[in-house]
């Protein structure tokens, strides 16, 4: 360890470790941390590269919301970490337990000791389940969220099919942040789908905290278009935080929700989607601050609380970055040349990052939303780099609105490609 620190831009870059064989360890083999550890790899094939993932393998989030309507298997959404071992990445299926900083050494609930020279966190997400009185780990198996794809979308998924036409779905979005911002209204509108064809006296509600949302005109313009939006025969309905309507209390037994200005809402499917904070094992290691989340330098991803821990993904503050797979995938490629670059004794370069993000909202109907991001100059932020992106067009044809579904099942392909394989 250690060595000489070079004055590059008025920044001491410190030579921490030899990067031939130096020692990276990922923990958390999500989105994130399977993209790190691979770009970690190709960035730099002398580093010793170790991702520690406590399931055998990953359901995507993304794409989802398809399990619900009944468009897609659970199973397409699964992928392995063979395409990971064939880049010379050790995994270790295993779960960590503590990160200590000062020794720079990881333990995990089966016994192992794993040191390093540079970490990567990458937990994701978990839930303030305590932030709506009433609603808890075991209260979710009845009110599921479905915000970790598993199980809990297959709970969901069933309530549906089993019930009646006529019936009346609430969901009770999160505030922000949050994970993945327009996927409850892509929900709304996958079940939505779903209930028009096979239950068309049903109806959606989202209960909202909020009092707008990502894409906001475009999701309202396809439910106008497609499930009756604002009208008596509205297939969806969504109620503002103008309006108080963010959900406070839950009875899970009953499926009842409660809102803040006091409505009371019983459901025959409640979705309750909670507020959410950085993956557990953040808080352990101390990684996080007064937010829940984990504050980073942006250039590096290094922890502003403890040097040489690296957190990328949903668990990190990247300022305007939203929490999406897709921002986890571009932070991941620059925390791990930054970390190569640092691990060479070289300045860390000046990274840029971009977000795409696809909505399906009807079978031939998706709406999508593009843009890139670049480092702001004091180094603070992450900003929309202006005119860059860009939105689904309103005045869209059909036709167009029909290939952005196709656009979105080629992004998910060539996506998880570049995550997994
Ligand atoms: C319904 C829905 C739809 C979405 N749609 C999109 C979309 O269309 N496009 C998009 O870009 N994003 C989408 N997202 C968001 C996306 O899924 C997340 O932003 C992304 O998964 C974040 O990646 P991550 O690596 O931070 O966390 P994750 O992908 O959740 O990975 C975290 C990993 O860490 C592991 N882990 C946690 N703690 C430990 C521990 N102590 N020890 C070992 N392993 C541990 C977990 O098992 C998990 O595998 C969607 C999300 C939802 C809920």
């Amino acid at each position: 360890m250690a060595g000489a620190g070079l004055l590059l831009g008025g920044i001491a870059w410190q030579k921490t470790a030899h990067a031939s064989n130096a020692r990276v360890v990922v923990v958390g083999g999500g989105t994130g941390g399977a993209t790190a550890a691979k770009y970690l790899r190709l960035a730099d094939p002398s580093l010793q590269v170790t991702l520690i993932e406590q399931n055998a393998d990953y359901l995507t989030c993304y794409m989802s919301n398809e399990v619900l309507s009944g468009t897609r298997e659970l199973d397409s959404l699964r992928f392995g970490y063979t395409g990971l071992t064939q880049h010379g990445v050790q995994m270790v299926h295993d779960q960590v337990t503590s990160i200590d900083p000062t020794q720079h050494r990881i333990s995990t609930a089966g016994g192992a000791q794993i040191d390093y020279d540079k970490c990567i966190v990458a937990p994701g997400i978990d839930f303030r389940y305590t932030d709506i009185e009433g609603y808890s780990e075991a209260a979710a198996e009845i009110a599921p969220h479905a915000w970790k794809a598993g199980n809990q979308t297959l709970t969901l998924r069933q309530q549906l099919v089993d019930m009646d036409n006529g019936g009346l779905v609430v969901i009770a979005a999160p505030p922000n942040p949050y994970r993945c911002p327009p996927a409850p209204y892509e929900r709304a509108s996958q079940i939505a789908m779903y209930l028009k064809q096979h239950k068309p006296n049903s109806k959606v509600i989202i209960l909202d905290p909020k009092t707008s949302f990502a894409k906001k005109s475009l999701f309202e313009l396809a439910w106008q278009r497609r499930y009756g939006y604002q009208t008596a025969d509205a297939m969806i309905e969504w109620r503002s935080g103008d309006d108080a309507a963010g959900v406070v209390r839950v009875d899970a037994a009953a499926r009842t929700a409660y809102t803040e200005f006091g409505d009371v809402v019983s459901a025959d499917v409640l979705n309750v989607i909670p507020p959410q904070k950085a993956g557990a094992i953040a808080f352990q290691a101390d990684l996080t601050d007064e937010t829940g989340w984990c504050p980073v330098n942006r250039q590096t991803f290094e922890s502003t609380r403890h040097q040489d821990i690296h957190i990328i993904g949903d668990a990190c503050t990247a300022t305007n970055l939203p929490k999406s797979g897709f921002a986890a995938n571009s932070e991941a490629k620059a925390c791990a040349f930054a970390i190569s670059d640092l691990l060479n004794g070289r300045e860390p370069g000046n990274p840029a990052f971009s977000n795409t993000c696809y909505s399906i909202v009807d079978h031939d109907y998706a709406i999508s939303v593009l843009a890139v991001y670049r480092l702001s100059d004091d180094g603070n932020s992450i900003d929309a780099v202006p005119d860059s992106g860009g939105m689904s067009d309103a005045d869209a044809t059909d036709e167009k609105l029909k290939l952005d579904v196709e656009y979105a099942y080629s992004w998910y392909n060539n996506f998880t490609k570049d995550v997994f394989y």
